[in-house]
């Protein structure tokens, strides 16, 4: 997908995972043929420039548009996959090393907001209003993760680590379970912040260490509040476990939009869901941690903290 790196580590006979492997390459080669925005004739590049026009879809892409819409619902638009008119002009301004002006700013966002994707299931179609445009980057890794546990299991694997892009995956079917530890970088220095350990589950984490561009002469975070139209700032990094990929996926961009206390609010009301969310400290000089009660119960601090 877009050269994500999948790693995958399986605890089984060697022929089961052959077969898994030999499907789980056909899988991910369908859906990147269908998903990918980087291929103008996959059927999300389609959707894209159908003005409106309702498509007929697979029932894939119906199911992972309908969680897509489901998680934007759910964090209240924080994650949104319909920001890409914002993600776009603020990458086109970092190169051209300026920040956007406000009609600019006003133009794009005209465009964004996820009660713009209609999906109906019978028949299957989905359809883009208001010139709308859907980008399932920001979830593609979780789903994948999702789909490959599924591929492993159907050929009786019992035990696997998945990682996709860097988003996590895990499961443990066998009677005598080992959890797996999981390292969580650290957001603002070198090596890690602290480990997890999990029976089974996702954990993907959001941070604005990766891929940020200088505009305006400061670093400008990858991610973007849809409900501004800014880069987020303050919020560091965000980790989510979940029971599925794709919400781990697509909550941890949340909750980089939303910080700590709102995010770790949405978490609340979730079940299954814990978070650790890593703010930029008041001074500027540290960071400051802030979890669920049940990822604090299975976190352990390797960094030294100021
Ligand atoms: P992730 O690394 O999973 O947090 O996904 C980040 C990518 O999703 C970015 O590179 C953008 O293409 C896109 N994106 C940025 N902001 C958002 C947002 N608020 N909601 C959904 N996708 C976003
Ligand atoms: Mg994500």
């Amino acid at each position: 997908m877009g050269g994500v790196a999948i790693r995958l580590r399986a605890w089984s006979e060697a022929s089961a995972l052959d077969r898994a492997l030999a499907s789980a390459e056909r899988d991910v080669a369908s859906f990147e043929q269908a998903a990918s925005v980087f291929r103008p004739d996959s059927f999300i590049s389609q959707l894209n420039r159908a003005q409106g026009r309702a498509l007929p879809a697979s029932d894939q892409l119906v199911a992972i548009v309908s969680e897509a819409v489901r998680l934007a619902h759910e964090s209240s638009g924080a994650f949104d996959p319909t920001v890409g008119p914002l993600v776009r002009l603020w990458r086109d301004a970092a190169r051209a090393e300026r920040v956007p002006t406000a009609p600019e700013l006003a133009a794009a966002r005209a465009h964004v907001g996820w009660q713009h994707v209609a999906v109906s299931p019978r028949p299957p179609t989905i359809a883009l209003r208001g010139d709308a445009q859907l980008d399932l980057g920001a979830i593609a890794e979780g789903y994948l993760a999702d789909r490959l546990a599924g591929l492993l299991r159907a050929e009786g694997i019992a035990r696997a680590r998945i990682d996709v892009g860097g988003d996590l995956l895990m499961f443990d079917d066998r009677v005598a379970k080992e959890p797996f530890r999981i390292g969580i970088r650290h957001p603002s220095a070198e090596g890690l912040l602290g480990e997890l350990e999990l029976d089974s589950g996702a954990v993907a984490t959001s941070g604005c260490y990766e891929r940020f561009a200088v505009v305006g002469g400061k670093p400008r975070c990858h991610v973007i509040d849809p409900r501004s139209g800014q880069p987020v700032e303050g919020t560091l990094s965000a980790t989510v476990v979940a029971p599925s990929g794709i919400d781990a996926d697509a909550l941890a961009t949340a909750l980089l939009v939303l910080g700590a206390q709102p995010g770790l609010e949405l978490v609340s009301r979730l079940p299954g869901i814990d978070a650790l969310v890593v703010t930029r400290s008041p001074t500027g000089d540290g960071i400051v941690l802030a979890a669920s009660a049940g990822l604090t119960a299975r976190f352990t601090l390797r960094a030294k903290l100021p």
